[in-house]
């Protein structure tokens, strides 16, 4: 590992060098360290395409301070640089904790009713995103291919714009992008849109997602949409479409073959004693239906006493998440409530229907825990995708494969409509499916199963990762192609005339200092 920091200077120092890099942005970065956990499925592709091209990967260290170095940490790792800045707590509480998870999240995922709109949280998004912007306006060559993550960083290339960058640059939207009525709720709404059209390429989960945000730019710019995709607003063209994310399929599998003989698979399996296993995996978050999900299986309880003679346990398996925010806190007692509630209901001195564990988990030990299990339970009220869903797939033996239950509002449910897709909201019909699910006969489960593994196999993470950095120019191709690529940033600026109602802060000038 090289550390950096005395090669930081800021870009009009920066002589000009070989062009071509790929650069990733995201909210966390996955470094590389002896004592980090094993890097999940999108980290390792991400990692592997910056490697076959060099490339640098920024974001927050996750670390907070009272004064944050404007300069970010450096560290090398084989062909990549890892770029890692501090925040301060302010910024974390308006960019990170406000704005971006508690307006932007609950209005991407339908959940008005959650959001809590703050005029300072969205003025420490825009901040916080310039900032950011300034520090990798630092570090940019020319020819270098910039990838944005997800919603922290909606405004990224907009500042990047601002500065004079015109470097090929792509977004993907890890979750929804809901339809206009909805986004309609997220104040500065056209100032957010006109963030968008600062992208080369703008990448989202599903067909529906990118027709809501097409929606969306029609509605508030009369922007004009080719049959291919391509949008035209705020003055500049560019991409949206459906990129629907993989998972590293075959590798997977074989993580599930090997922890099938693992001793914590083992140890369930004794504990289960024959009776069946229904699993559900969630980070604990209202987005994921885990209340209607322990509500159905008690249903199916209920209206079927031969179910409650196989006794079959639901093991929900919900690491916390996003404690300091306190919708969570409160979610998290009212699901340990109902699983109380439930156990005490049906349990006996031997069976305890739902086992409710916090602590995060491996995925080679989740790849063996899905493998055991009868059902896969994946019913969110909304998600982007649900890689969990795919997984549960992967993990299954051919010879004996589980059932998913998926819900319609996955954005896995697109590709996997092989599986018993479910309403998650109709409490009943998911109770339903859990009986069809158990009850299914071994010719259905292979041939279901067969159908969503070839999906699997065709749309794997490096596809994905391939047909994104394709659409943006950055496919296999030299460097000097994505600069020829290059379009003059002719687009005309966020500000907060866009609509007159809005009460966005003006954006503060740019390259004034220096972000889950
Ligand atoms: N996961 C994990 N340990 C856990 C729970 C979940 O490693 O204890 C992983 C899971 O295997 C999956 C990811 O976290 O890869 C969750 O992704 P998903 O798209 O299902 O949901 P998200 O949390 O991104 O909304």
């Amino acid at each position: 590992m090289v550390h950096l920091e005395l090669l930081y200077k800021p870009a009009a120092a920066e002589p000009r060098q070989k062009p071509g890099r790929l650069v990733v942005v995201s909210n966390r970065v996955p470094v590389p360290a002896a004592s980090s956990p094993a890097a999940g499925g999108l980290a390792v592709a991400l990692e592997a395409a910056l490697a076959e091209r060099g490339g640098l990967w920024l974001g927050w260290s996750g670390k907070t301070c009272n004064a944050p170095d404007p300069r970010p940490r450096l560290q090398r790792h084989g062909r990549i640089d890892y770029a890692l800045c501090d925040l301060s707590r302010r910024d974390l509480d308006e960019f990170y904790h406000g704005f971006a998870n508690r307006a932007l999240w609950p209005i991407c995922h339908y959940r008005l009713d959650l959001a809590a709109l703050s005029q300072r949280d969205a003025a420490g998004y825009f901040r916080v995103n310039e900032q950011f912007a300034a520090t990798l306006r630092g570090l940019l060559r020319p020819g270098d291919v910039v990838w944005v993550h997800d919603y922290h960083f909606v405004p990224l290339a907009s500042f990047l714009r601002q500065a004079g960058c015109a470097n090929r640059i792509g977004f993907f939207l890890h979750i929804p992008w809901p339809a206009p009525d909805v986004a309609r709720a997220l104040p500065g709404l056209s100032r957010i849109l006109r963030c968008f059209a600062a992208y080369d390429v703008i990448g989202l989960q599903t067909e529906a997602d990118g027709a809501n945000l097409k929606d969306c730019l029609a509605q508030a710019a009369a922007a004009t949409i080719a049959g291919d995709g391509t949008c035209r607003a705020y003055g500049r063209s560019f991409a949206v479409g459906a990129f629907p994310i993989g998972i590293d399929t075959g590798a997977f599998a074989r993580a599930a073959r090997t922890a099938e003989t693992s001793t914590g698979v083992a140890r369930l399996r004794q504990s289960l004693a024959g009776r069946p296993l229904v699993i559900g995996v969630d980070r604990l978050d209202y987005s994921k239906g885990i209340p209607e999900r322990i509500e159905a299986f008690a249903t199916f309880l209920e209206r079927s006493p031969e179910a409650v003679r196989r006794r079959p346990t639901l093991l929900q398996v919900t690491p916390k998440s996003r404690s300091e925010v306190p919708e969570y806190a409160r979610m998290h007692r009212a699901i340990a409530e109902q699983v109380g509630t439930m156990n005490g209901k049906w349990g006996d001195i031997d069976w305890t229907p739902v086992r409710y564990i916090n602590k995060a988990m491996s995925r080679s030990t989740l790849a063996g825990l899905y493998r055991l299990a009868r059902i896969g339970l994946v019913t969110p009220l909304r998600d982007g995708m649900n890689l969990v869903a795919k997984e549960y797939v992967a993990a299954q033996d051919p010879e004996d494969p589980g059932v998913l239950v998926l819900s319609q509002f996955a954005g896995a449910a697109q590709e996997l409509a092989a599986a018993l897709v479910v309403n998650p909201y109709d409490i009943e019909a998911t109770a339903a499916a859990i009986g069809q699910a158990l009850a299914m006969p071994l010719d259905e489960r292979k041939a279901r199963w067969s159908t969503l593994m070839t999906v699997l196999e065709a749309n794997t993470i490096d596809h994905w990762t391939s047909r994104f950095l394709a659409a943006l120019g950055a496919g296999s191709a030299p460097a000097h192609a994505a600069e020829a690529a290059m379009e003059p940033p002719a687009m005309s600026l966020p500000s907060k005339d866009d609509e007159d109602h809005e009460a966005w802060p003006a954006p503060p000038p740019i390259l004034a200092s220096t972000r889950h």
